[in-house]
């Protein structure tokens, strides 16, 4: 049973209906989803919510949440990691942290939360364009800038690098900060430094669809003492140290289920990885020369995460689309539209964009297709097969 609460029942009364069985049919024969979580030890897992009970630590900096940012800085090689309840909280304290109100330019070519964000903390997003890897275009960002701009907000999108060299160089000359959203970069790296050590700071997000899932969760990591400070006050509703609230803060702290949950699949990362490269290197073998797979470039490492195709038309990602689903492979359209394109930016006029020409064409001919553990080399020769045969 699906249970939700219907604007129609009388006085706000949860209706419960049995759920539809042609849908029921139809999640039930999806085999390959994009974004199915990785999960690989179920039983470290219960053996830590086990731990948790008898702790009697639900949350509030507990022992797990110091421990999953003591691992995460480890392994990313840095100085602060300040573990919060998502990556879009994480986001918004960054960004209020932000010494004044003012523009910051991001791409429009991104998830939603990247765009929100920035609105929901008072500042003006600036939307640019992006370049054919869909990563922000740094030509655009340094046409954009000006004296309203204090932040550059890029994203490390599908598990590639944006040009994080022109970026600084940009930011920095024009006094804005960068700050990075990593919430698709875990495990990334760019010429042997690890995503999560550029800018001022940079989000990840431990999202159940992400390379690593905490179910829910996410985290900061910055090499500014004062910013990560700032930012423990500010995911527990300001209270300092000393249990004084200092700051106006809000509640985004993370619970030690998800801290738990996030460290057991960290334990995994590295064999994740490896596993979703495989099936990368399946599908740059399998696909059809009719579609381009968006690939890393030399230097960069990713973390397969993703594995972002770009359709000739915009008509035959459609059809693609269509035809995978039928044949019970959930791919999904990252992103489409534009974020200046949705309703509440369109509605509120609360954006300024520049020439977005690429992010239009991008967003309606990419469509990317299921990894994960889920998936082997026979699944994605599977899934190349019919992608292929719908191509033609
Ligand atoms: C998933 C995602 C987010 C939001 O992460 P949450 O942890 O779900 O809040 C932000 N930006 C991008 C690019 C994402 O894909």
């Amino acid at each position: 049973m699906f249970c939700k609460p219907c604007a129609g029942g009388r006085n706000g009364h949860i209706i419960c209906y049995p759920i539809d069985s042609s849908l029921k049919a139809l999640l039930s024969s999806l085999k390959f989803v994009v974004g199915k979580p990785n999960v690989l030890d179920k039983d470290r897992f219960i053996a830590r919510l086990l731990e948790i009970i008898d702790n009697e630590v639900h949350t509030n900096d507990g022992p797990f949440v110091r421990e999953l940012e003591g691992a995460l800085a480890n392994y990313l090689g840095v100085p602060h990691c300040v573990a919060v309840a998502n990556a879009t909280l994480g986001l918004e304290l960054v960004l209020n942290a932000l010494p004044r109100k003012g523009q910051v330019i991001v791409p429009s070519f991104t998830f939603i939360a990247s765009a929100h964000a920035i609105v929901r903390t008072g500042h003006t997003p600036v939307f640019v364009d992006v370049d054919s890897r869909g990563l922000i275009d740094p030509q655009a960002v340094a046409a954009a800038v000006g004296p309203e701009t204090v932040a550059i907000l890029p994203v490390n999108l599908f598990g590639l690098v944006c040009d994080v060299e022109r970026l600084s160089d940009i930011a920095s000359s024009a006094h804005a900060r960068l700050i990075y959203d990593s919430a698709h970069a875990l495990g990334v790296r760019s010429n042997g430094k690890n995503v999560g050590g550029f800018g001022w700071a940079e989000v990840f997000s431990l999202h159940a669809t992400k390379v690593v899932s905490g179910f829910e969760g996410g985290f900061v990591t910055t090499s500014d003492g004062e910013l990560a400070r700032v930012l423990r006050e500010a995911r527990n509703f300001g209270f300092d140290k000393k249990g004084v609230i200092v700051a106006l803060g809000t509640n985004a702290k993370m619970s030690e289920v998800h801290a738990a949950m996030a460290l057991t699949n960290l334990e995994k990362i590295d064999w994740i990885i490896e596993h979703n490269a495989a099936n990368f290197c399946v599908y740059q073998s399998e696909l059809s020369e009719l579609c381009a797979l968006i690939e890393p470039q030399e230097g960069e490492s990713s973390n397969y995460q993703y594995v972002p195709v770009i359709v000739a038309t915009s008509d035959l990602r459609d059809k693609v689309f269509a035809k995978l689903i039928a044949k019970g492979i959930a791919a999904k359209i990252y992103f489409s539209p534009g974020v200046h394109s949705t309703v509440p930016y369109i509605r509120n006029n609360i954006c300024r964009s520049h020439d977005l020409s690429r992010t239009i064409d991008i967003s309606s001919r990419i469509i990317c297709l299921p990894t994960g553990v889920h998936v082997d080399a026979s699944g994605v020769r599977a899934i190349a097969q019919i992608f292929n045969e719908a191509l033609l």
